[in-house]
């Protein structure tokens, strides 16, 4: 286990330093970097980075894992949402806890936010509080603020270890137009079509979008831009984010089931099915995972000499029939 301020030391002891896990097989390979954990709010993409760290068995290439990329992110909530401060899994071992954190940097750590961010790198504005958000911060600067620092040390760290592949997974509310859904960068988009349509045909719905050339900030868009990775982002549905939800607690972070949402989705409200089975944590994890396996499969036919091999990566199917806690390791 390495640190990200390995790779960027300004970030020591400052609350952005944050885990950086190598898995790393026998044989050369490519290079993968997944990281979840960009909004503590979608849990999904959180844990799913967890359940690669602690399964996922590379032979050939190296699988490198930031579980909470805004890690002073996980050491608060969004004020007036009403979210739980953690969710409980059960595992074969006894219960394990998470963080649910916010989609930010905890105000604690970078204060005041200005009324307009400026975007440093493309000179994009946006609303004030958009600047403690990781997924508008890339590609960072040394100098800048802690989001925009930690947003370096990701870009120094995808250089430093020469990362093929970049993968950030998050998750979106119902009502949020891009669900269900990949965004590539231009240079990713032919390894991104293969793999939506194979995910397609393993019957998970999934959609894809090019990253948007004039949107700054984001991984999809600034990683690619800024370095030689391929870069990638997929969304999962989480009822515990979005507008229309109805009571928010740990049962709804972790089966997903909600009421007025399938009331939304009846009105043709939502932008993913939604009936009384919800959306559960076994399901948005088990998509991420299935998808991230299939992108290391890939990654050689895109990219000369960066074929990796990873067994051991719980997907869609078993999550389903498992659910999350059965792969989740005791807690030493
Ligand atoms: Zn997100």
């Amino acid at each position: 286990m390495k640190h990200l301020s390995d790779y960027f030391p300004g970030l020591k002891g400052t609350a952005g330093d944050t885990e950086v896990y190598v898995l790393a097989g026998k044989e050369a390979g490519g290079t993968a970097l997944v990281l979840g954990g960009t909004h503590p709010n979608e849990p999904a993409g959180f844990l799913a980075a967890v359940l690669l760290i602690e399964n996922a068995v590379p032979s050939r290439g190296r699988l490198l894992v930031i579980p909470r990329a805004n890690n002073s992110g996980f050491t608060h909530t969004d004020p007036q949402e009403g979210t739980p401060q953690k969710f409980t899994i059960k595992t074969p071992s006894g219960e394990r806890w998470f963080r649910f954190g916010s989609r930010a940097t905890n105000p604690v750590d970078q204060w005041p936010d200005p009324d307009i961010y400026i975007h440093a790198a493309s000179g994009q504005r946006l609303s004030g509080s958009e600047v403690r958000n990781l997924n508008r911060a890339y590609p960072g600067r040394p100098d800048g603020n802690l989001t925009e620092k930690v947003a370096y040390g990701i870009v120094q760290l995808i250089k430093v270890e020469k990362v093929d592949l970049t993968i950030d997974l998050h998750e979106a509310s119902p009502e949020y137009p891009v669900i269900h859904a990949t965004v590539a960068h231009d240079r990713a988009m032919p390894m991104a079509a293969e793999v939506t349509m194979n995910l397609q045909v393993e019957g998970i719905e999934m959609g894809l979008e090019p990253s948007p050339v004039n949107f700054h900030g984001l991984s999809h868009r600034e990683l690619g831009d800024y370095t030689d990775t391929l870069a990638i982002l997929m969304e999962s549905a989480n009822p515990s984010q979005g507008r229309l939800r109805g009571r928010t607690d740990e049962a709804l972070v972790v089966k997903g089931q909600d009421k007025e949402y399938v009331q939304a989705a009846k009105l043709g409200r939502l932008f993913v099915p939604f009936d009384e089975k919800g959306h559960p944590l076994e399901e948005r994890v088990g998509r991420h995972t299935t998808a991230v396996a299939a992108y290391l499969e890939a990654l050689g036919r895109y990219k000369p000499g960066a074929d990796m091999a990873v067994e051991g990566i719980p997907k869609l199917p078993e999550l389903m029939a498992e659910g999350v806690g059965a792969f989740l390791k005791p807690v030493r």
